[in-house]
């Protein structure tokens, strides 16, 4: 059997990783139109605030690693088309400008997204730069260093805009982020969490353009950007980097596969596509959103590397549906460490759920323990007010406590109800929690509101 694998990050990597353990025979051909395979944009930040060193580290594999293994790796190939009929896909090889096909008998694409720039008058001017993949992590860098580069206007306050925001702050510029939504970080922290980082931001340096919808670029006649308008304001800027989402990689296959209404890649429960033998995985398509059951965008690495795993999985038989997800994700702004899963009161009416919420403030070790080894944590928990069913839980604290969300994604996979998690059976040692676990806590009062 011969498997082509069509992109080289998260999803790809993992689809590559599982063919070599279910069919060690598999003739495997791994296709990266870059000239880098598994840059690992998670690890961007730290290699922007010089924790690691090495640009080219920031990955987990290599050409030769995967060649050892016997998979065939093409970098700087374009796969440019799909021929389900013929089972045969177009190369299109950059290095030397050639084109030639290649049969397969299976097809795994996890060709990602791109960052979604904004269509605003000065889009294209120089110094308005992305933040995804080792091409914009060097260009990134080296913004970092250069003294000609001062003030820095972020858009965007997601995770990716508020990573950049802290590296840039380190490296001593002056930021200010700038978003269309109220809040920083708005898919991800419901308000008694952001308003805490509002003021960490504020005591780094960090300025907000809250509310705000960017309506130009202005630049000087070298084509450099020097402004950023909006809506209500005029920032300076040496540098723009946007962070505003991201679109998928698809337009070369709208013609061949049955695509989302956002672009994205249709597929089934095991990763076929409306193409016999075609798999689809990782940013480019959706995932199984476990507290509503619906098909949803989460772009995560996570989801890319399980769906990874299961379209191989069902590459022959097609028996082992993808398990649903519950889109944790966790991040540090200076200081705080948070994560967060499922849904959050700020993202109810997006994902069409009803939910209700406790939100617990306790300290994360007990109150005997000295303030300097102690650390207020805050929680919230949030349930389906007519079943108990936990949906999504968002915990935030100076101590690193981000774990806990793991539970609560489990407990939101496997149906779990605020009655199951007010007494379960969770650890307690005064070095790291209190005998009452804050899940325990939140839960118990849950099923207070809910009597
Ligand atoms: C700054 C940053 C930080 C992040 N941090 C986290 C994190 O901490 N945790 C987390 O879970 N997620 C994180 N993510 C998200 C995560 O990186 C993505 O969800 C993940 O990379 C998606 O993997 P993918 O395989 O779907 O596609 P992508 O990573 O988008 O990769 C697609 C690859 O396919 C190649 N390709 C595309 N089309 C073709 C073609 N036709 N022919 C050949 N090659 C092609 C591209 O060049 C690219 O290398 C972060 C993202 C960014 C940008």
């Amino acid at each position: 059997m011969k498997v082509i694998v069509v992109g080289s990050s998260h999803g790809g990597y993992e689809a590559v990783r599982e063919l070599l353990q279910d069919y060690p025979q598999a003739e495997i051909q791994w296709y990266e139109k870059g000239n880098f395979i598994s840059f690992l944009s998670c690890g961007m930040q730290l290699y922007l605030e010089g924790v690691v060193k090495d640009v080219n580290s920031v990955r987990y594999a290599t050409p030769t690693s995967m060649e050892k293994q016997g998979v065939h790796v093409f970098v700087q190939q374009d796969v440019t088309a799909v021929d389900p009929k013929q089972h045969e896909v177009q190369v299109h090889n950059l290095a030397d400008d050639t084109t030639r096909t290649e049969k397969y008998d299976k097809l795994i694409l996890s060709t990602g997204a791109v960052p979604a720039a904004l269509n605003v008058p000065g889009k294209d001017l120089d110094n308005i730069y992305f933040m995804r993949g080792r091409d914009w992590a060097i260009k990134l860098k080296k913004a970092t260093v250069d003294p000609a580069i001062q003030q820095v206007v972020i858009v965007g306050s997601g995770y990716i805009g508020m990573e950049a925001a802290e590296a840039f702050a380190k490296a001593g510029k002056q930021v200010t982020v700038l978003d269309i939504m109220p809040r920083i970080l708005n898919t991800y922290l419901d308000q008694e969490f952001t308003e805490v980082l509002d003021h960490t931001l504020a005591q780094h340096q960090i300025k907000l353009g809250l509310g705000e919808t960017v309506q130009k670029f202005v630049g000087n006649d070298h084509n450099q950007v020097q402004k950023v308008v909006t809506d209500k304001k005029t920032y300076p800027a040496d540098l723009v980097i946007e962070a505003t989402g991201v679109k998928p990689n698809t337009n070369w296959l709208a013609n061949t596969l049955e695509l989302n209404a956002d672009h994205t890649i249709k597929i089934d429960a095991y990763q076929r596509t409306s193409a016999p033998d075609v798999f689809a995985v990782g940013d480019a398509t959706h995932v199984q959103f476990a507290p509503t059951g619906k098909e949803v965008p989460i772009a995560l690495a996570t989801n890319s590397r399980r769906q990874g795993r299961y379209a191989v999985k069902n590459l022959t038989n097609a028996n082992q549906p993808t398990p649903a997800v519950s889109g944790s994700s966790a991040l540090s702004v200076f200081e705080y460490h948070f994560a967060a899963t499922g849904v959050k009161e700020a993202t109810a009416a997006k994902f069409q759920a009803k939910i209700a919420s406790v939100y617990v403030e306790d300290t994360y070790r007990p109150a005997f323990v000295p303030e300097s080894q102690n650390a207020k944590v805050q929680f919230k928990l949030s349930y389906n007010p007519d079943n108990g069913q936990i949906m999504g839980a968002q915990i935030m604290s100076r101590a690193d406590v981000t774990a806990d969300i793991n539970v609560i994604s489990l407990a939101i996979q496997q149906h779990l109800t605020v009655n199951d998690l007010a007494y379960a059976d969770f650890f307690f040692q005064p070095g790291y929690d209190r005998p009452w676990n804050i899940i325990n806590v939140a839960a118990q009062k849950a099923q207070a509101q809910l009597k």
